[in-house]
């Protein structure tokens, strides 16, 4: 029986690369700090799966670039497909033709594209964020619990918010974040309503991507564009 199951040949879009990170792993009884970053990667039907780059291949893959992945081990995490993959020291990344590519030219970071009307922006909540990759701060003693050197990253004032859209008969809800809502001003107690007055009542498009939190799909907004009546 084998331990591992193994991708022999993969052809993947990188769309988002994430920070790399040091976290501590088991290896022969004892932790060794290693380093470790995500991509997350979509093949040429869009679908989308987490490979996790470890030591040598940090940094390796760029954003918006399609590979040949060979002998990537597929994880057990998540519970149900498509599980996340990870580089092992078999993994081989190379380039693809020119052609190849071209049939990923319609792959980006989204993952569906929607247009209706706003009904509006609730539930907005201010936090604190990592200026490097925009995880939740708990603890400002802390600093990031991602980042490398924790005591030394700064964090801004963030929000996360509903943005509510009718399409039809159908109510949406996405997630909006500060970074891709279109207002760029300090965050403060009018900031709700200054989204409503920018969006409430608007035709719009949605652009969005689909991020899997306890087996929930939340939908986030990646870029929202006013449509001109
Ligand atoms: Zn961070």
């Amino acid at each position: 029986m084998a331990l591992f199951q193994i991708i022999e040949d993969i052809v993947l879009k990188v769309v988002n690369v994430k920070k790399p990170r040091f976290i501590f792993a088991k290896s022969g009884g004892s932790l060794k700090k290693s380093i470790v970053q995500s991509v997350i990667a979509k093949d040429v039907h869009g679908m989308k799966t987490t490979i996790s780059l470890w030591r040598d291949f940090v940094d390796r893959p760029k954003e918006g670039h399609v590979y040949r992945f060979s002998k990537l081990e597929v994880g057990k995490y998540p519970a149900t497909k498509p599980h996340n993959l990870t580089t092992r020291f078999t993994t081989r990344i190379s380039d693809v033709t020119n052609d190849h590519a071209e049939a990923f030219k319609e792959i980006g970071k989204a993952d569906g594209k929607v247009t209706g009307r706003v009904l509006g922006i609730s539930s907005l909540t201010e936090y604190k964020s990592c200026v490097n990759c925009w995880v939740k701060i708990e603890d400002d003693k802390m600093g990031c619990t991602l980042c490398t050197d924790p005591s030394k990253v700064k964090f801004f004032n963030d929000y996360r918010c509903q943005f509510q859209v009718e399409r039809g008969e159908e109510e949406l809800i996405f997630t909006g974040f500060r970074r891709n809502m279109g207002l760029t001003g300090d965050v403060n107690e009018t900031t709700e309503d200054e989204l409503n007055l920018l969006y409430a009542g608007e035709m719009v498009e949605v652009e969005f991507e689909i991020n899997r939190r306890q087996n929930e799909n939340v939908k986030i907004v990646h870029a929202i564009k006013i449509q001109n009546a």
